[in-house]
């Protein structure tokens, strides 16, 4: 597999998942062979390639069911789901019959016909109009690659004893699991969107990654020692004595940090001159609560709240979700908890809603999406409004692109709120109601859209991806999706203006907020509040507490005259570094 045999340094950029630096000795995952050759056999082998097939399909099963039951532990039952509806594929007679039949009749050895098989089932639900069927076709192919893998025994390399890099072409989220049973000291994933699972569990266990490398699994035989840094999106392989040296102190920098970090936890986040930005934690994962609480953050920014979409079929009904925002709400109060409603729609697919879209991304997907789907959001808006009773909680609308959307979702509210009067519910009359800043047209009518809502979220994530029209998921031009780009940092500016001529506060929640070399440029700019991954709290707030209003909007004033997103890092990397800010 491996493209040289030679052993010098190979650097690789991706796209940085999951922040921090780890290394140590690769494990590479191939996909199953695909491209395995298609065999005959004579009719003496028949029996013993029934065997085969039948005893990866007994092992696929084994493993299925120790993966259903540690994707319990670790997501959930709903999440374990996928696993069980994998099993049931495999119990199913139909299709071990079908195998046997194809390696009787056509003679061909267990690979061929467990391939054949499979791309029976696979290859109409592919070709499928209906998104849910398309998604199927992934399980069905996922199961193929693992009967298959068993079949090449290569079951092994799913078990290690010492602490290793995956490098891999793309990872399942029943791969993912599995793994994480061993010890992984960072993910190198050669795909892109496809992997989200696997970066999600990544970065609830505080495991560097790094995704979109294309190449790392063909240039690294396992046993290769290599370097993942998930803050750069940058992996090493083979690193020279000189590299492993500048990462090694890298790493033990970041150590040195994140011991001397957790003494500001319980610190204000307010810069030299007294200047408090309120500095809350994004939310994607019920635990990730607790951590924020520990890192002292002053609220909940963002609740995504269609992560709880997330493997399975069916929408939580109004208790469910009211029981869920009302444990968010009690166990942040008396800080803010703002629940943003179901951004359903682009990279954001889900089992329970058939999303079918020629460009997701610029089609129904956040607030147009619920408008378009009133049930979702009645049912959302009255569990939201249900939970805010305790008056610390917020509403917040995504990708809002004009002020006919407010209007129509404020509406909506009022309607719910009056049916919530009449059954006799107690809710927050008062609820916020937030904007999220995220598209261009939003952010030129920023003023408009302070002046309509309470408060101003900007989501940096795809202020970027529409701004610059570079798709945030495509691998292949991540490298020209670029938060400091001038436009992008223009718009930030012009709404953080806009919302304080309204007296609206305006909030950050994209990724930019949770990355140091923007905390001072945001600061001069005016921002109120930044939402960060939990991660980020700490060294965010440090980076605060070691500037001044007085620094910081000198710092803002010289970056806005630039017209390269390559003189904005360039200025702000120097910066940073003469400021000692994290
Ligand atoms: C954003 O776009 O910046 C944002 C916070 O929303 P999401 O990443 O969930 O699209
Ligand atoms: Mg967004």
């Amino acid at each position: 597999m491996k493209l040289q045999n030679d052993t010098s340094e190979i650097r690789l950029h991706g796209v940085p998942a999951s922040p921090g630096i780890a290394f140590g000795p690769a494990i590479c995952m191939y996909n199953a062979k695909t491209d395995h050759e298609r065999k005959t056999i004579p009719e003496s082998d028949v029996p013993t390639e029934i065997l085969r097939a039948t005893h990866a399909f007994e092992r696929t099963q084994q493993e299925l069911q120790k993966i259903k039951q540690s994707a319990q532990m670790r997501i959930g039952a709903a999440g374990a789901m996928i696993f069980e509806a994998q099993i049931m594929i495999l119990l199913d007679p139909t299709l071990a019959s079908a195998v046997a039949e194809s390696i009787k009749q056509k003679s061909l050895d267990a690979e061929s016909a467990v391939a054949d098989e499979f791309a029976k089932l696979e290859t109409p639900l592919r070709a499928s109009q209906d998104s849910r069927m398309r998604e199927r076709a992934g399980d069905f192919a996922d199961l193929r690659q693992r009967v298959l893998r068993n079949l090449q025994q290569e079951r092994t390399r799913f078990k290690f004893e010492n602490e290793s890099v995956i490098v891999a072409e793309s990872l399942s989220p029943a791969d993912a699991i599995e793994l994480s049973n061993n010890r992984v000291l960072a993910f190198a994933i050669d795909g892109g969107g496809l992997t989200s699972h696997a970066v999600i569990l990544a970065r609830s266990m505080n495991i560097p990654a790094v995704i979109g490398l294309r190449t790392a699994a063909n240039c690294t035989d396992t046993g290769a020692f290599i370097i993942v840094d998930g803050d750069a999106g940058i992996v090493i392989v083979n690193p020279t004595p000189e590299t492993r040296k500048t990462y090694e102190l890298k790493r033990e920098r970041i150590r040195l940090l994140t011991e001397r970090l957790s003494d500001i936890a319980t610190l204000p986040s307010t810069t030299t001159d007294s200047r408090h930005i309120i500095l809350e934690a994004n939310l994607d994962r019920e635990t990730d609560i607790a951590i924020a609480r520990r890192a002292g953050a002053e609220g909940i920014g963002l609740v995504r709240t269609e992560m709880m979409l997330m493997n399975r079929n069916d929408f939580p009904n109004e208790q469910e979700q009211y029981l869920y925002y009302k444990s968010l709400a009690e166990r942040m109060h008396p800080h803010w908890v703002t629940i943003r409603v179901f951004d359903i729609g682009a990279d954001k697919i889900i089992s329970a809603f058939p999303y079918d879209e020629q460009n997701p991304a610029l089609g129904k997907r956040g607030t147009r999406l619920l408008l378009d789907n009133e049930n979702i959001f009645i049912t959302q808006l009255r569990a939201i409004l249900r939970a805010a009773e305790h008056r610390n909680v917020r509403l917040l609308l995504p990708m809002i692109t004009s002020i006919e959307e407010i209007w129509e979702a404020q509406e909506i509210i009022e309607r719910v709120k009056s049916d919530l009067r009449r059954d006799k519910e107690p809710f927050d009359r008062h609820l916020p109601v937030g904007v999220m800043v995220e598209v261009p047209s939003a952010a030129l009518l920023a003023r408009g859209m302070a002046n309509e809502s309470d408060f101003l979220s900007i989501g940096t994530n795809d202020l970027t991806q529409y701004t610059l029209a570079v798709d945030r998921t495509n691998e292949n031009i991540a490298h020209i999706y670029e938060e400091f780009h001038p436009a992008v940092l223009r718009l930030i500016m012009e709404i953080i203006t806009a919302g304080h001529q309204e007296e609206t506060t305006v909030a950050v929640c994209g990724e930019m907020a949770g990355n140091t070399l923007a905390t001072a440029l945001l600061a001069g700019m005016g921002i109120d509040e930044l939402s960060v991954a939990t991660s980020r709290l700490l060294p965010v707030k440090s980076a605060i507490r070691n500037v001044s209003m007085s620094e910081a909007e000198r710092l803002t004033r010289t970056i806005l005259t630039m017209r390269t997103a390559r003189d904005v890092r360039a200025y702000l990397n120097e910066w940073r570094t003469e400021n000692d800010a994290t």
